[in-house]
Order: structure tokens, then sequence, then C-alpha cells
């Protein structure tokens, strides 16, 4: 099977600066970036919107074609509306990772990812990149760092500065989301087998994201030799 060549994916638990990374680099290279998270999270801000009970799943479900959910800019827009800051909220927090295990939920997005990536240059992060929706992605890679390190760069984020928890909370909000992610029967958070895995407790942003570029590199010239 061929390699997509320009297809660069990065997976991880939740909090693990995944989403900063993968900024810098498609910055780096001039690639696209694809928050893959981040439509899970707008459509739950979908679901709490339409006032829809979590273990409804028929009506979550319905509801898939009549949203509209795109990027433009590095935003994330729902039906129209600016919506990259309000879905990081504690509310979509709550139910993403019970709304992304439905299989109907999952199928859906991953059309949409293939989609976007299918014209190349692309870095995206999320849970299931490197294994479902560009499992011939040439560069893989796979983040991953202690909870404890993981929930204080948390509580540092301003991006999530407005949900005001504690580290114990943010911990067990973490653990929660994790173990969802990991145990569901569709498409679980798992390393890709032929990922480059690297623990990011002990890396500052910059280290991490040198890392992955030089790996790129490095093997790009070995192909040209
Ligand atoms: O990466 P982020 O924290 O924004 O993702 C939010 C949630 O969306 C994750 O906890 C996970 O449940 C879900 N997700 C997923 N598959 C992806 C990306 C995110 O199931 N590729």
């Amino acid at each position: 099977m061929k390699n997509n060549d320009d297809i660069i994916t990065i997976d991880g638990p939740v909090g693990v600066g995944k989403s900063t990374v993968a900024k810098i680099i498609s910055e780096k290279l001039g690639y696209t970036y694809l928050d893959t998270g981040a439509m899970y999270r707008a459509f739950s801000l979908k679901v709490i919107r339409e006032k829809i009970p979590i273990e409804d799943v028929q009506k979550i479900v319905t509801l898939l074609p009549k949203t509209k959910i795109y990027f433009s800019e590095n935003k994330v827009f729902m039906d129209g509306e600016d919506v990259s800051n309000i879905i990081r909220t504690r509310e979509v927090e709550e139910i993403v990772s019970y709304i992304s295990a439905i299989p109907e939920v999952r199928k859906y997005m991953v059309e949409l990812q293939k989609e976007i990536s299918s014209k190349g240059k692309v870095v995206m992060e999320g849970r299931d990149c490197g294994t479902v929706i560009s499992p011939n992605a040439k560069y893989k890679f796979y983040l991953d760092a202690s909870i404890e390190e993981r929930a204080k760069r948390r509580l540092l984020d301003k991006k999530y500065q407005n949900q005001n928890l504690t580290l114990e909370e943010i911990k067990k909000t973490i653990e929660r989301r994790d173990h969802i992610d990991k145990t569901r029967k569709d498409s679980p958070l798992r390393i890709p087998e032929d990922a480059v895995v690297i623990n990011t407790d002990k890396l500052t942003i910059e280290e991490v994201t040198e890392k992955i570029i030089k790996y790129i590199t490095e093997k790009k010239n070995i192909q040209n030799l």
C-alpha cells in the first residue's frame, strides 16, 4: 500500500500538548492543521444546545446531517458560528467522550476528516489519526505524559482558564475521559503500530516540536540518498 508522505499524524491522551505541537509543525511546514477533537467538541456543543440527553443516541445521530462543521483559518465553525473558544468549556468536556464513542458519530466525523486530509500536506491530531483516519500516513507520532504533568499543564493553559477547576478536579476529569477514550469499542485510543512514541514529561513544547521535525527531515533525507 502506498504511504502518504505529506501526512503527519499526532495521537495521544488528553492534555498531552498535541494541539500546540501540531499547530507549530503545520506552520513550520506550511501544512494544514486539522484538530479532529474540535469536531467532536463542536458536535457535543450542538447536542447540549439542543438539550438532548446523552442517553438518547438515536436523537443524537439524527442531528448529525443537520450540523455543519468546518474549519477556516484554524478556527472551527458549527452552523456558521465560530465556536473555537466555547468548545473548551467544562460542559462540553463532560460529555464529549460519550458523544465520540457513538459509532455513527465516529463514522460521520472520520469521513469528513478523510475528505479534509485527502488533499495532503496535513498535520492532524487526535485519538485515531494514525490508526483509522490515515493509516497510510508516513509520519506517525504518539505523545504521552504522566497524569500529574498533564493536569498541571491543563491548569495553566489559557484556552481552558474559564473552567475554574482545581488540580485534583482536572486530574479526575482527565482520568475519566482517558478511560472512556481507551476502552470504547469503536476505534479506541491506542498507539499506532508504526508510530514514534514521545514521552513529553520532561520536554518543553519546543523540544517536542524539534524532535518531530528532526525525525521527519532525517527520514526524508535517507529516502533521497
Ligand atoms: O483532543 P481533544 O481533547 O480536543 O478531544 C476531545 C475529545 O474528542 C476526546 O476526549 C475524545 O473523546 C474525542 N476524540 C476522538 N477522536 C479523535 C479526536 C478526539 O474520539 N480523533
